[in-house]
């Protein structure tokens, strides 16, 4: 008979959508039970498991007996000494720690009122399960706002219609699940387990329930061969789901990912930058369905300001792709330059004579041209995967 596994304290996995910043983070699994697409470093070398649901819970009781501590440090306007919240961590057993900082840094967010729970496919347990954790940290924590996860489209689109709906009733109130592209071509050649109509059926699914649904979508994925059909595709399946935020995240090649293998051995062409923003302006003008926002919150993104309503805030997107597109190719590649560098944000940053000088100094001692820029910019990218 296998052994019951030991509580070792508190946990948390290694990522959360950058929305989930100020989040408390609940991990209810460990990794992902897909790990297999060929573009995605995080859980590479890892091995997925289920948490006992019983030590998920110890968790948030730990968490909330530390909220209730640092709580009782502070004075009526909020504020607490160095001294109190010090004194508390002094009788933290280190076995602790962990749930200690969670509780920290999420009251002193100023917040408290979200919740993210990890790692990869939270849907993935048992329903019930499910629905008991989420029950549990509503009881512990009322005053959380937004309890959100991450999802595989394939397992979304598994579960019944019920099984999603009482996920909602019980307080799951945002899905964040990974498109990354609508074509199947592309999504067979990564690897990623699932088709354009199971991302439909699924995202579907989230928004009948009544949950917030957050889409990502990976420009580049495609290579320089297929980027028309990834926005083109991609677009398609936005627009028969509409979802309530559709987030950008533009490719990087890191090396742990079978995709770079591929890369290096000449078997996939990863777009030029500019190609990529020939894509991006495909896909948004291929919208015509789409009512929600359009979000680019992630350092990897060319332009960090690339954010809007749809369909209302079309022009201001297209315009500000087009802009880029027709710039001359010296300025394009200095701007492509001065963002991985991390001195420009968005192309009204070249006006300032500081930043641009700087980049200059770089473009000029580098020797970088338009045919060199992008296997530096892929290689600067790797910091931030
Ligand atoms: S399903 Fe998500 S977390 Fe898992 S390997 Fe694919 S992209 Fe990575």
């Amino acid at each position: 008979m296998k052994n019951k596994e030991e509580y070792l304290g508190f946990e948390q996995g290694p990522i959360r959508p950058p929305s989930e910043a100020y989040s408390l983070l609940i991990r209810i699994t460990r990794n992902c039970p897909w790990n297999r697409c060929t573009f995605c470093p995080v859980y590479k070398d890892t091995r997925f498991s289920l948490r006992p649901i019983e030590h998920v819970i110890e968790d948030i009781d730990r968490v909330n007996n530390y909220i209730k501590a640092i709580g009782e440090t502070t004075d009526e306007d909020g504020n607490s000494s160095r001294a109190a919240v010090a004194g508390i961590l002094s009788e933290v057993e280190p076995f602790d720690d962990q749930a200690y900082y969670a509780a920290l840094q999420w009251y002193f967010s100023g917040r408290m009122k979200s919740v993210f729970l990890q790692d990869a496919n939270s849907p993935v347990i048992k329903t019930n399960d499910l629905v008991r954790i989420l029950e549990h940290l509503r009881k512990r924590f009322p005053g959380i706002e937004r309890v959100t996860s991450y999802a595989r489209s394939q397992t979304v689109a598994r579960k019944k219609d019920e099984d999603i709906k009482a996920l909602a009733d019980a307080g799951l109130n945002r899905i964040h699940i990974g498109m990354e592209s609508g074509s199947d071509t592309i999504l067979k050649m990564t690897d990623k387990g699932t088709t354009k109509e199971h991302h439909i059926r699924a995202g579907l699914k989230v928004k009948n329930a009544g949950m917030e649904l957050s889409e990502y979508y990976i420009p580049g994925l495609g290579g320089e061969k297929l980027w028309r059909e990834n926005a083109i595709e991609t677009a398609d399946a936005m627009n028969r789901i509409d979802p309530d935020f559709i987030r950008l995240r533009t490719l990087a090649l890191p090396e742990s990912t079978p995709l770079f293998h591929e890369y290096n051995k000449g078997n996939f062409d990863k777009c030029r930058e500019v190609t990529i923003v020939k894509e991006m302006l495909l896909f948004i003008e291929s919208l015509d369905r789409i009512t929600g926002i359009i979000k680019s919150d992630h350092i990897l993104n060319l332009f960090e300001d690339f954010e809007g309503k749809m369909p209302e805030d079309r022009e201001k997107l297209t315009g500000m792709l087009k802009d880029f597109l027709d710039m001359p190719t010296e300025q394009q590649t200095l701007y492509q330059l001065g963002r991985r560098l991390g001195y420009f944000r968005t192309i009204s940053d070249m006006d300032n004579t500081n930043r641009l000088k700087r980049t200059e100094s770089y473009y000029l001692k580098y020797n970088i041209t338009p045919d060199n820029v992008d296997e530096l910019t892929t290689e600067l990218m790797k910091r931030f995967t």
